[in-house]
């Protein structure tokens, strides 16, 4: 089994969902008390928000970069970025990690075309939704992103960091996150994008009435699927 490498703490407490998932899935694999082999850096979340207010991306990539390469120093064989929206500077992040950057945006792209998805809705923050970034990454791989409106922008993105990177889980914002998704359905999307890692705490991405796409869970078990490619001990 190969060491998978996590750059976490943006939140925390989507870091958590991803350790649970990867564990979990290796111990359904291998059985008994198999766990992952794991190298995490956990970031404090002030320092990332505050050079993402400040615009300083490029700051953002050296500081992710120096975790990804701590990790390839730690043993790690693989490198992910825990969070959608910092893979915004996911290019310098590889440059500087050494082993192979794992990608958010291109493992759910391969889960939307798997089942021949073409058009989904988009649920992150304001960075992701509208610095471009992961829409031109996905139509790259066929995929036509939509967005919701403005003003829904905002809710999906205050909610985020407001309550859900906070630990806080409201009905009443999953409420305002369902009405959303109910009044996007009249706008031709096949699907539905949960591409905020937080996002999953408070909606089931099998209970939206449409196709659901969990990043945090696809990009977890992309990881998982990296640490055993090759053994052969994988238990049938
Ligand atoms: N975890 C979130 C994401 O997947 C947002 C936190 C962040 O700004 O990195 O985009």
């Amino acid at each position: 089994m190969k060491t998978i490498g996590l750059i976490g703490g943006m939140s925390w407490e989507s870091t958590a969902v991803y350790y649970r998932r990867i564990n979990e899935e290796i111990r359904r694999m291998r059985g008994g008390l198999a766990s992952a082999e794991i190298a995490m850096r956990s970031l404090d979340f002030t320092t990332v928000v505050a050079l993402q207010k400040a615009d300083r991306w490029e700051d953002a990539g050296n500081l992710l970069g120096h975790a990804a390469a701590s990790l390839n120093r730690a043993g790690a064989a693989c490198v992910l970025i825990c969070t959608n929206t910092m893979h915004l500077v996911s290019k310098p992040v590889a440059d500087m990690a050494g082993v192979p950057l794992i990608c958010i945006i291109e493992e759910t792209a391969k889960a939307l075309k798997a089942d021949g998805r073409k058009r989904p809705l988009l649920l992150a923050t304001r960075y992701t939704m509208e610095h471009g970034f992961y829409a031109e990454r996905m139509a790259n791989l066929g995929i036509e992103i939509v967005t919701p409106d403005a003003e829904d922008r905002q809710i999906i993105h205050d909610v985020i960091f407001d309550e859900l990177c906070q630990g806080k889980i409201l009905d009443t914002s999953r409420e305002k996150y369902l009405g959303i998704i109910e009044k996007m359905k009249s706008r031709g999307i096949d699907s539905v994008i949960l591409g905020c890692t937080e996002i999953s705490m408070l909606v089931d991405p099998d209970k939206l009435g449409i196709a659901g796409y969990d990043s945090t869970i696809i990009h977890a078990d992309a990881a998982v699927r990296f640490a055993l490619a090759n053994d052969l001990e994988i238990a049938a």
